[in-house]
């Protein structure tokens, strides 16, 4: 049974059985038989198809995002905001496509060569909770505007928003079998990939979901995209406007109740404006007030789960105790009210080998690392495992710029934290993941580049 619970009263909000081997079966049939014909819908009938999906979303902001506040605990103003970025992607696939889809001439020995993008059929979406929608349509507007059909497995603790997201596609017209929502737990995920109407897998998730994932796709030899975690480096350099990052510092850490994969984990400030820079910061997090996600007075939200609270403190006191220091927050409050709430938090003077500077923390907790140098900058940033994101904070662009092309990651921001946007490309390297989401690049993902040569 998936149970959908509000994080902030414990409250269960609804209870769904898990699908048994003849439901996956009847979902994959439909799926598959869609692919078929949804591949020969013309591309500006499958462009309406999304604007149409873009206007049910708009029309239902007020129901989907409470939805989404009630089952996994966001600030309703930000659920909002998700919503609207939902249907900002599906236009910009709907405009866009045509050109991205377009075929693309090629010199060669032939009378005439060129690449058709052609769709690859029925595509698992593995999916997390902690964007619930946005996640989903990040994926699923350029899969579908290419052709395929879409298949979400989405996290067990949103199956509200699972079967939300599948209303949102029927309301808009889209056929049957187009986009459905498989309710099925994280052990079924092996048939549905092993089965040969499944043509590729992409997961957002975990490190250790990834792995699992792609072992599977490896196996069955289909192709697959992973989003995973990142412990995005925060560069603040001696010249940076202190104002300017501190702002940045506590939206990029506390938004979501700092639960984004692109969130600013590590902050990697240089010694000289490192007093100053920690003391603003931590001054700034005073004004996060706790309290009800659905109130417009509340600054931070309650965590999604109340075991991923307790995770988060636990390496919290570990991080602790190899030496790292408390400057606000790192203590549980056990607010009534709320049974998965985790105060905004900062621990400073963290080092090499403490768990906080190794590992992604996934929580409202900020780790500062203090550096003599833009080169120990670097290297620091650059020490992690992940490779998701990281932001560059000086006055100076051009060393900014410079500093960013030096920062291994799928993306580096200067002077502004780092956000998804449709027209970007999106994704990490190392243990970040591989492939990329949004722009052409993301579509360019799920398809056939078929190479057509004319003698
Ligand atoms: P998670 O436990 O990996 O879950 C993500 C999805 O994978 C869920 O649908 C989950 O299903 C499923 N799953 C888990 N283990 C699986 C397995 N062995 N085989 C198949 N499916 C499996 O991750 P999470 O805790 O929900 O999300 C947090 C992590 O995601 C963080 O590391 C975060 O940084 C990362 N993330 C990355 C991005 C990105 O774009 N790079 C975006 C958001 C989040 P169940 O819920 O049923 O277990």
């Amino acid at each position: 049974m998936f149970q959908s619970i509000n994080p902030f009263n414990n409250k269960v909000l609804g209870e769904f059985a898990v699908w048994d081997a003849s439901q996956i079966e009847q979902a994959l049939s439909t799926a598959n038989t869609a692919a078929e014909s949804w591949r020969q819908v013309p591309l500006t009938d499958r462009a309406d198809y999304l604007c149409r999906v873009a206007s049910v979303l708009r029309q239902r902001k007020a129901l989907l995002a409470k939805i989404v506040t009630m089952e996994m605990g966001k600030l309703l103003t930000e659920a909002e905001a998700e919503v609207e970025k939902c249907a900002t992607v599906c236009e910009y696939y709907a405009e866009h496509s045509q050109s991205f889809l377009a075929d693309q001439a090629l010199a060669s020995d032939a009378t005439r060569s060129f690449v058709a993008f052609q769709p690859l059929g029925c595509i698992l979406a593995v999916m997390p909770w902690n964007f619930p929608l946005w996640q989903v349509f990040r994926f699923a507007a350029p899969a579908l505007m290419a052709g395929n059909t879409g298949l979400l497995k989405h996290a067990s603790n949103v199956p509200q928003c699972a079967l939300a997201i599948e209303d949102v596609f029927k309301e808009a017209g889209l056929p049957e079998g187009v986009f459905s929502s498989l309710m099925i737990k994280a052990s079924q995920v092996a048939v549905v990939i092993e089965d040969p109407r499944v043509h590729a897998v992409t997961l957002t998730g975990s490190e250790p979901a990834g792995r699992s994932v792609a072992a599977l796709a490896g196996q069955n030899l289909k192709k697959s995209v992973l989003e995973l975690g990142g412990a995005d480096a925060f560069i603040v350099l001696d010249d940076a406007d202190l104002a300017q990052a501190v702002q940045g510092a506590v939206t990029s850490r506390f938004l979501n109740a700092g639960q984004s994969c692109i969130a600013a984990k590590r902050f990697i400030v240089v010694e000289s404006v490192a007093d100053a820079f920690v003391a603003s910061f931590a001054q700034a997090c005073e004004g996060l007030t706790r309290g009800d996600p659905l109130k417009s007075t509340t600054r931070l939200a309650p965590m999604a789960r109340a075991d991923l609270r307790d995770e988060v403190h636990q390496q919290v006191l570990t991080t602790l105790e190899q030496g790292g220091q408390a400057v606000i927050g790192c203590e549980l409050v056990n607010e009534s009210e709320s049974d998965s709430f985790y105060p905004a938090s900062i621990i400073d003077n963290v080092k090499p080998g403490m768990l906080a500077y190794e590992e992604e923390l996934f929580g409202p907790v900020a780790s500062v690392i203090r550096v003599k140098d833009e080169a120990e900058a670097l290297s620091v940033a650059n020490s992690s495992r992940f490779g998701l994101g990281g932001s560059v904070w000086t006055r100076d662009v051009q060393r900014g710029e410079a500093v960013a092309r030096n920062v291994a990651s799928g993306a580096c921001f200067v002077n502004s934290i780092v956000k998804s946007d449709p027209r970007l490309p999106f994704g990490g390297i190392k243990a970040s993941g591989y492939g990329r989401e949004l722009a052409h690049w993301g579509m360019h993902e799920f398809v056939n580049i078929k190479t057509i040569s004319v003698g």
